[in-house]
């Protein structure tokens, strides 16, 4: 079984997706796909402008500061150009008129699950049922974030008092660490995305090799803590001193002293936003190494 099948496998093979639509077949590169359809356009003018090829996303809002949704806004173009050309935005509170969960390729979720509320479990559970690929978006849908932090109390849900990360609850194919993400990362994700389930095989073994890593963070787990940083990063001499871990510790258990982070264990709430945050905590040798095809293909796709 090649890289692909086994991508194909572990993306889809644990979960019910369908067999008619795992089977369809997928669609040449993208950029001879749409000049294909503008030609067919000219010819037979009264043809609608085809969609099949697109990719449907949802924006799935669980509890979380909508951070990580304004960082995907904040691509501009770049957003314009993923809506126009890959994905079909289907579901998403702020920016699509639809009130129930529909069946989608990719679902991005942010923020954490609040237990005490129904409502958020059984989206949650939904979002799973209908999703080929279900992506944490973000620290708190990773690892809980700054929602570890909440007890209760808020003035209009004083009930609502205990978050958990939503791969406590449902299976998570790929993590975007981050707090939030940056614009561009998720714009990579969404791209990679689409070229893994439409692009040809060279595009497909790239956007595997890109995804790989994200997927081994969601595979690893919801925990993560000041020691992982530790084990997984300093002790691997991964760490490049850039401080984000200390800047994002909200209780302040880590400190950088001569340009490298020092952690006081006995602080550490284990929230994960350090590991969330670390650049090195997902570094892989197959995407440095295959950075430039990576690259080219990304800034490929996104040609207006
Ligand atoms: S060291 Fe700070 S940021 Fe990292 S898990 Fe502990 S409390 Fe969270
Ligand atoms: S965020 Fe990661 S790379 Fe940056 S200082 Fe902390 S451990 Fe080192």
């Amino acid at each position: 079984m090649g890289i692909l099948e086994s991508l194909k496998a572990l993306l889809f093979g644990k979960h019910d997706v369908g067999g008619e639509k795992q089977d369809q077949k997928p669609a040449d590169k993208p950029a001879d796909v749409i000049v294909e359809k503008k030609a067919s356009i000219i010819k037979e003018p009264k043809e609608e402008k085809p969609v099949a090829d697109k990719i449907t996303v949802g924006h799935v809002h669980m509890s979380g500061c909508t951070g990580c949704l304004v960082s995907f806004a904040d691509n501009y173009e770049g957003l314009l150009t993923i809506l126009d050309k890959y994905a079909d935005l289907v579901y998403c509170l702020t920016l699509a008129d639809v009130r129930h969960i529909p069946e989608m390729d990719v679902a991005l979720v942010e923020g954490s699950v609040c237990i005490q509320d129904h409502i958020a479990v059984e989206e949650i559970i939904e979002t799973r049922k209908n999703a080929k690929i279900v992506v944490a978006l973000g620290a708190c849908a990773c690892y809980g974030n700054i929602t570890r932090f909440c007890r209760g109390g808020q003035q209009n849900q004083p009930q609502h008092e205990s978050y958990l990360p939503i791969g406590d609850l449902i299976d998570v194919d790929v993590y975007i660490p981050g707090c939030a993400p940056t614009p561009q990362q998720i714009r990579n994700v969404c791209v990679m995305a689409y070229l893994l389930l439409k692009g040809n095989d060279e595009q497909k073994a790239l956007a595997g090799a890109y995804l790989t890593p994200m997927m081994n963070l969601a595979k690893a787990g919801t925990e993560a803590c000041g020691c992982d940083v530790m084990y997984n990063v300093i002790n691997q001499g991964l760490c490049m001193g850039c401080g984000s871990c200390a800047a994002a510790c909200p209780v302040r258990a880590i400190t950088m002293q001569y340009g490298k982070p020092q952690i006081e264990r006995d602080l550490c709430i284990k929230c994960g936003a350090c590991y969330a945050q670390c650049p090195r905590s997902f570094f892989s040798f197959d995407v440095v190494n295959q950075y430039e095809g990576i690259m080219e293909a990304i800034d490929a796709a996104m040609q207006p």
